[in-house]
């Protein structure tokens, strides 16, 4: 199928180009036409009136007529071809053939002319009519040459007869020009054939010049095309290019300043503020210039967001926002985290920052009112100055945050800028941190015991586990390192490990009476999930009974959720083990909690103990009574005077700790003050 539709596509080309090549034969013999035409219409019309024939000048005329008739009808289709088909499509074959009987009509009065009067022309009009025969042949070999067929006719017609006729006649010298005839018409027609083989190989050769050229030029226009389509789509590309760039710069600017903006307050965040304060520490050391960066941090917030909720609590940020910004240029305030601020006073000194502070503060204190509530905050404010306490962005947050936590700890509402003082504990702290993380491989820490007296029988009744640590040869207090290690994250591993040294102690304590063991746990520790197991491990490697351990736990205890709290305290219970509350009446005191907690004893600050001096004792009693009320056994802290000791019993409580007994010892120091002490 497809063979046989190439070949028709073949025969078809072929077709095509076989009568390309046939008209432009035809336009060679329709170009060359007039000159024909004209010179056989004045050749004949000399014949007919420059000789006189006798007897036939009425036919030679009568000729000359036929002739100039046929002559006018080839010129007329000579000026058909002219203006109505060169240079188009024309169908070749009726244009030959129009053009062929012309041109043999032409040939054939000649040839009857020369032999109808032949008997009657004289010797020159003969020989003239001859050289015009021969003439006329020899012109028509070059223009009739395109067409083998009529220039063979035209010659044949022309010569042969004539020369026939001749070579017949009697008069025996006219032979030689029959001969001559014959042998001009042979050479006539070998030229006239070379004529023609040369001008087809021109056709043919033009022809597929032509198509060569019509191929090229179609190429050309399809390279034109594909060039087109490619710079069209190239400038699509370019402009789809362009708008996906807009788009994406677009949107990273948005991201940017998505990134940068704190959503609920439309402040700074966290990584916006730095950058700000970057490039701020940038152009203001190069300009010598100074500004003051404050941490501002609410004081009560935590209260409203556990008993308002997160919605009140995100109004009261909103709007605490709103009323800091009253008191920054544009873009110098954002919001840190959670309650935390923080803020940027270019050109401040110390007292500027100090009253720009005070301000805030101020504001904040304003009561706010969310939703029919009325919420009452305040502010802990640190400063740090550049570049006296800082040089670069981090170091200035950091410097006026630890101002503010170490504000924090004088009291709510206070505000401070950062000192050397300052500098100096940050300093220390940061080389205890490094040295604690290694403190327990390096055999560092030790436990002391610090006996607790019964009341009545002033006799041991149990210790209470208290470490130490012994940092490049002094101890450093437990109140300074046990904060830090929660904070590092080392609290469960130290805790851990005290737990176990105590209980080893304990269960190798070489007296006749058994006597209590009162271990430290951190409320970060209890809350910890391995916390249980840490104890379970502990009563199971270990001899110590569950009933003699008492683990006190601090009272911020009460701050952390209800359940969980309740939970582990009732799991350690119901394993035996005993608990205290330990610095009682100090921080944050439930009486709904310390119900729902069943502990066992309460242990009272010695700040009360210490107070009870003064005759100020409505703490202690209160503690007492709570404590009896919820089935506890008291133990008052810090006891270091006998007027302390009249005080307590008086007041009922169940036993003593303190100085005035003994100080914490090590173990076998304790070993020693309890065989000649009890
Ligand atoms: P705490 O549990 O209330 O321990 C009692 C603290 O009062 C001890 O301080 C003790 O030396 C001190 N103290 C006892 N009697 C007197 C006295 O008559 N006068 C005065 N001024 N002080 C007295 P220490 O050993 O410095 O411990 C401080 C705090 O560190 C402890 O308070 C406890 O909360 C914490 N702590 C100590 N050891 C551990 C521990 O192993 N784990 C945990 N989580 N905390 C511990
Ligand atoms: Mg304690
Ligand atoms: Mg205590």
């Amino acid at each position: 199928m497809a063979k046989a539709n190439i070949t028709a596509l073949f025969h078809k080309k072929k077709v095509a180009t076989s009568q390309h090549i046939q008209r432009d034969l035809v336009d060679m013999l329709y170009g060359n036409a007039i000159a024909g035409i004209m010179v056989t219409i004045l050749v004949f019309t000399g014949l007919t009136f420059g000789f006189e024939t006798p007897m036939v000048q009425d036919l030679k005329h009568t000729f000359w007529v036929i002739v100039i008739i046929v002559a006018v009808g080839r010129l007329a289709d000579t000026g058909y071809w002219y203006l109505r088909l060169k240079g188009t499509d024309y169908p070749p074959p009726s244009a030959k053939l129009r053009f062929s009987i012309g041109v043999i009509l032409t040939a054939i009065m000649w040839c009857v002319y020369a032999i109808g009067l032949y008997e009657n022309m004289a010797l020159h009009e003969l020989a003239g009519t001859m050289i015009v025969l021969a003439a006329m042949a020899s012109g028509s070999a070059t223009i009739l040459a395109p067409s083998r067929v009529l220039v063979t006719i035209y010659c044949t017609l022309l010569l042969i007869p004539l020369s026939i006729v001749i070579l017949f006649d009697n008069q025996h010298q006219f032979s030689v020009l029959g001969i001559l005839g014959i042998v001009f018409w042979a050479a006539l027609i070998s030229s006239a054939f070379r004529y023609n083989a040369f001008f087809e190989n021109t056709v043919v050769l033009k022809q597929s010049n032509t198509e060569l050229v019509d191929q090229m030029t179609k190429e050309r226009a399809e390279i034109a095309e594909v060039n087109a389509k490619l710079l069209d789509s190239n400038n699509r590309l370019d402009h789809a290019n362009s708008t996906l760039e807009a788009e994406v710069e677009k949107r990273t600017s948005d991201i940017l300043r998505l990134s940068n903006k704190d959503p609920l307050t439309n402040l700074l965040n966290r990584s916006g503020f730095l950058k700000h304060l970057n490039s701020l520490v940038e152009t203001s050391s190069s300009l010598e210039k100074n500004f003051a960066v404050l941490f501002i941090d609410l004081d009560g917030f935590k209260q409203v967001n556990d008993s308002l909720g997160h919605e009140i609590g995100d109004i009261v940020l909103a709007n605490i926002a709103q009323r800091l910004s009253r008191y920054c240029e544009d873009g110098h305030l954002g919001r840190w985290g959670g309650d935390e601020f923080v803020a940027v006073v270019p050109y401040a000194t110390e007292d500027t920052a100090m009253a720009v502070a005070h301000a805030m503060r101020n504001g904040v204190t304003v009561p706010i009112s969310a939703n029919d509530n009325q919420v009452n905050l305040d502010a802990t404010i640190g400063i740090a100055l550049f570049p006296t306490h800082g040089k670069d962005a981090l170091t200035l947050i950091q410097h006026a945050d630890l101002t503010m936590y170490d504000k924090k700890r004088e009291g709510s509402g206070t505000i401070g800028v950062f000192n050397e003082i300052l500098h100096a504990q940050i300093r220390l702290e940061q080389s205890r941190r490094d040295k604690l993380r290694c403190a327990i491989e390096n055999n560092e820490l030790t436990v002391y015991y610090q006996p607790i007296i019964h009341t009545d029988t002033l006799k041991v009744a149990s210790v209470e586990a208290l470490l130490r640590w012994e940092c490049d040869g002094e101890f450093v207090s437990p109140a300074e390192f046990i904060p830090l290690a929660e904070r590092m994250g080392l609290i469960n591993d130290i805790g851990r490990w005290v737990l176990h040294r105590a209980c080893i102690d304990a269960s190798q304590w070489p007296f006749e009476e058994q006597i209590g063991l009162s271990v430290n746990v951190s409320v970060i520790q209890l809350m910890d999930e391995s916390f249980i197991r840490t104890l379970d491990n502990v009563l199971k490697t270990t001899p110590i009974s569950p009933e003699k351990l008492y683990l006190e736990i601090t009272e911020s205890v009460f701050t952390t959720n209800d359940k969980d709290a309740v939970k582990r305290v009732n799991d350690i219970k119901a394993r035996g083990v005993q608990v205290s509350i330990d610095d009682f009446g100090t921080g944050y005191s439930s009486l709904s909690r310390l119900q729902s907690m069943d502990c066992d004893f309460i242990k009272i600050d010695r700040s009360f103990v210490k107070n009870s001096d003064e005759g100020n004792d409505t703490i202690l009693r209160a503690t007492v009574l709570i404590a009896n009320e919820f089935d506890c056994k008291t133990v008052a802290e810090g006891v270091e005077t006998e007027t302390q000791i009249e005080r307590l019993r008086a007041l009922g409580t169940d036993f003593f700790q303190g100085f005035y007994f003994a100080r914490p010892m090590n173990k076998n120091d304790f070993i020693d003050w309890y065989n000649k002490n009890n």
